[in-house]
């Protein structure tokens, strides 16, 4: 008994009451499981803030999950999530949320305008009258990943690509703190990742936190400064100058990286 309170002590002096108030995201002990097999076990990670930083993992090692558990869209089995130091249930509306885009819809019958307004609800309340203001910010959005000309289009005829804008600009109309991006990357065209990662960066430099599920290895050094490895536990994090090596890539993905991949990665990490 005396040892719980001890423990317990310890971990409120590291972490101070309610988590690291100077992490946008911070997990303790994760663990999310959909049945028998945990999907993440015991997960602890800090993300910085002001950075972009990515997580990196094989296929079905819990990147998505992660997010998902951290706004609190699934439930945990177990294990903390602070989101600048507050639970994160006390800390929703700093968080915009694009989720990866095989998993939407797009054949729900709504307009790209009122996708983006979408994002402004929890602001507007779910019966507020959309203003002037809201809508000007809503188009202001649009117009910062090249979607003004597309307010009143169907999401459903959009590119994947624009699609991809579209859910950005939504993000970007919550005017949140804490950014998560569900492979913002995957499918879109050379133009739009370009536009994506000008939107990121710029949030960036306005001191925001961008925590983004990436797959693409080869472009990890150029747009990230923080990664986190995930293989259904923690891997390794850190600054991606020492974390992203091929050893630790070689420990995350298992047999699952050819030796070329890694070699390539070899070059390009130094
Ligand atoms: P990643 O995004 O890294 O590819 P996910 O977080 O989507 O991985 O999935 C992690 C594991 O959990 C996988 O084994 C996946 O099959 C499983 N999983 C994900 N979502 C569900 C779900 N809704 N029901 C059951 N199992 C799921
Ligand atoms: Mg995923």
């Amino acid at each position: 008994m005396g040892e719980t309170l001890t423990l317990a002590a310890t971990d409120g002096q590291a972490t101070g009451r309610g988590g690291d108030p100077s992490s946008p995201l911070a997990l303790r002990g994760l663990t999310v499981s959909y049945g028998e097999k945990p999907a993440l076990f015991s997960v602890d990670a800090t993300f910085p803030a002001g950075a972009m930083s990515a997580i990196i993992g094989p296929n079905g090692a819990g990147k998505s999950t992660l997010l998902k558990a951290s706004l609190g869209l699934i439930a945990r089995v177990s294990g903390q999530v602070t989101v600048f130091g507050q639970p994160m249930e006390a800390a929703r509306d700093r968080i915009a949320y694009v989720p990866q885009r095989a998993s939407v819809d797009w054949d729900f019958p709504t307009t790209v305008l009122d996708v983006v307004l979408m994002g402004r609800y929890r602001k507007l309340g779910l019966f507020g009258r959309v203003s002037r203001a809201e809508r000007a910010l809503a188009t202001g959005a649009l117009a910062r990943v090249g979607m003004e000309g597309f307010a009143d289009r169907q999401i459903g005829q959009l590119s994947g690509g624009q699609q991809q804008r579209v859910f950005l600009a939504r993000a970007l109309a919550q005017e949140a703190d804490l950014y998560l991006l569900d492979e913002p990357f995957a499918g879109v065209d050379a133009a739009t990742e370009r536009a994506i990662i000008d939107v990121l960066k710029d949030l960036k430099a306005q001191g925001k936190s961008v925590i983004a599920v990436h797959h693409d290895l080869s472009t990890v050094t150029a747009y990230f400064d923080h990664v986190f490895l995930v293989n259904v536990r923690a891997m390794a994090e850190g600054p991606v100058a020492t974390t992203f090596t091929p050893a630790a890539l070689a420990e995350t993905y298992g047999g699952r990286l050819a030796a070329t991949q890694l070699a390539d990665l070899a070059l390009t990490t130094g």
